[in-house]
């Protein structure tokens, strides 16, 4: 006899979908606030992106000042107690780097949700969303078997591609204007046993190794050997002869020209982001299943080059594969604002801004090995309504899916700004249900005050 799918109905004031760096940020703040939340992620771990050991960027401006505070800071806060980041360091490439522990990512962001008393369901990917004119009514969800109907005053979608939206029929633009192509995703690994002394001994030897020939990266001088020495939260970008000759001579695995790690919390481990899977949209199943298999085969020949070829990864091992490949760029959705390339690029931080981004313009190429980075002087604001939908009236994005265009995008999409966004949008979704007040006619400078009482940092002018 064929059996049904178990089906199980839940209710909740606001549900957050998506369990990443805004999606933990939102769910953790508009609980903390008294209301009854619902986390549904697909995965059976929290972190998203940041739980493959990525190191959030840009927690400091150009000029080293704070410009994230609140829930992204609490976050890194409580890591470093427990000895899951190196804290925050000013880096010269990146303003500032935060190498953490990808483990202790999960551990902190299972904790916090379980201290502020966030429903958490885990294994379960959006199914559908049922609307009622302009509103969403209610979203089902799958999950080994049981269908999930939850019904929700407000929902925030922090799956990154936008998947809620998406289904609920929102409008939303992709990758480069003109091309459409896409930042590539990347699978992300663990290395072990690297002698860090004796690689930054090569790199002093040889300079070249941090020089860039490709005039469209951002070089900075003070990156350079002894910021490495001297920092232990770094994020190495080089390697650019050992890729150029290899490249040469038909021996490069990855699609790059240069190799990037995040140092660990742990001596001797690196997170390794040199896997670039070009022409994919992770929102395509087959694309995603191909980069997923494809990604984690080009790792052995990588490996095999740094041992056999880059001294102080000599003896080194692969001791993790992400357990699912991080994807950069897919979809950005309609909102009531959009942040934009000259918004960015001109330091506009307007009235109605929940946060402030100050890291650089930097997009990944998704068809050949390039990368664009571009300095910005001073931090630009996220306006409130870039986080809610033109087109349904109860819903919310948080992270990379908001309303944004893709030159802004490419600085916005950092964790620490990604971070801020769900703290907002907690704070937004909590004040339009207690007010009864649509959040498109949201009371802003009431959601700004209160995020400035929960130490967001909103204007550069607060900032010593
Ligand atoms: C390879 C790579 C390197 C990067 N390097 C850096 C860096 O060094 N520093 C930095 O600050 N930023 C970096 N970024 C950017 C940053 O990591 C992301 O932009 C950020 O994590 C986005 O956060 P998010 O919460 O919006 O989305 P994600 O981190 O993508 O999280 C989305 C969550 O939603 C879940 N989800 C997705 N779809 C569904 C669904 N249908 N149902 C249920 N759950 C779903 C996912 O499993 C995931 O947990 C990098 C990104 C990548 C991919």
């Amino acid at each position: 006899m064929i059996r049904e799918r178990k089906r199980i109905a839940l209710e909740c004031d606001i549900a957050v979908i998506g369990g990443g760096p805004a999606g933990i940020a939102a769910a953790v703040c508009a609980a903390r606030s008294g209301k009854k939340v619902m986390l549904v992620e697909q995965n059976a771990y929290l972190g998203g992106a940041l739980a493959t050991g990525l190191s959030p960027l840009s927690f400091l401006d150009k000029k080293g000042r704070p410009c994230i505070g609140g829930f992204a800071q609490d976050f890194i806060d409580r890591l470093v107690e427990n000895n899951w980041s190196l804290g925050t360091e000013i880096c010269p490439k990146h303003n500032s780097a935060t190498c953490i522990n990808s483990e202790g990512v999960k551990l902190q962001a299972f904790r916090m949700c379980k201290e502020a008393g966030v429903h958490v369901l885990l294994h379960c990917q959006v199914l559908n969303a049922e609307m009622e004119n302009d509103t969403l009514k209610s979203v089902t969800f799958l999950g080994k078997c049981n269908e999930i109907n939850v019904r929700a005053g407000i929902y925030i979608d922090c799956t990154g591609d936008g998947d809620l939206a998406y289904l609920a029929g929102c409008s939303y633009e992709k990758g480069q204007p003109g091309s459409g192509v896409l930042q590539p995703p990347t699978v992300m690994f663990t290395l072990e046993n690297v002698d860090q002394e004796r690689f930054f001994d090569y790199i002093a030897k040889h300079p070249g190794e941090l020089r860039y020939n490709d005039t469209r990266i951002y070089e900075n001088p003070a990156y350079d050997i002894e910021h490495f020495r001297q920092h232990r939260s770094h994020v190495f970008v080089g390697l650019q002869e050992t890729f150029a000759r290899h490249k040469a001579a038909g021996t490069l695995p990855v699609e790059r020209t240069s190799f990037i790690y995040i140092n660990g919390t742990n001596p001797g481990e690196v997170y390794v982001n040199s896997i670039r899977m070009i022409n994919t949209d992770a929102t395509d199943i087959m694309d995603l299943s191909r980069a997923e298999m494809e990604g984690a085969l080009q790792i052995p020949a990588l490996v095999k080059l740094l041992k056999e070829d880059v001294p102080g990864f000599e003896n080194c091992f692969v001791s993790a594969i992400a357990p699912s490949i991080g994807v950069r760029e897919t979809r950005r959705f309609r909102g009531l604002r959009r942040v934009t390339e000259t918004d960015a690029l001109n330091g506009i931080v307007p009235p109605d801004t929940i946060c402030l981004c100050g890291y650089k313009i930097d997009i990944h190429s998704g068809n050949d090995n390039g990368l664009f980075f571009r300095d910005i002087e001073d931090v630009f604001g996220i306006p409130f309504g870039a986080l809610v939908s033109a087109e349904v009236s109860n819903l919310m994005f948080a992270g990379r899916c908001i309303s944004s265009d893709a030159v802004a995008f490419g600085a916005l999409r950092v964790i620490p700004c990604c971070m801020a966004m769900g703290h907002a949008a907690a704070v937004g979704a909590g004040l339009s249900l207690d007010r009864h007040v649509p959040l498109r006619e949201a009371d802003v400078s009431e959601i700004r005050r209160r995020l400035s009482e929960e130490h967001a940092v909103l204007s550069m002018r607060e900032t010593k």
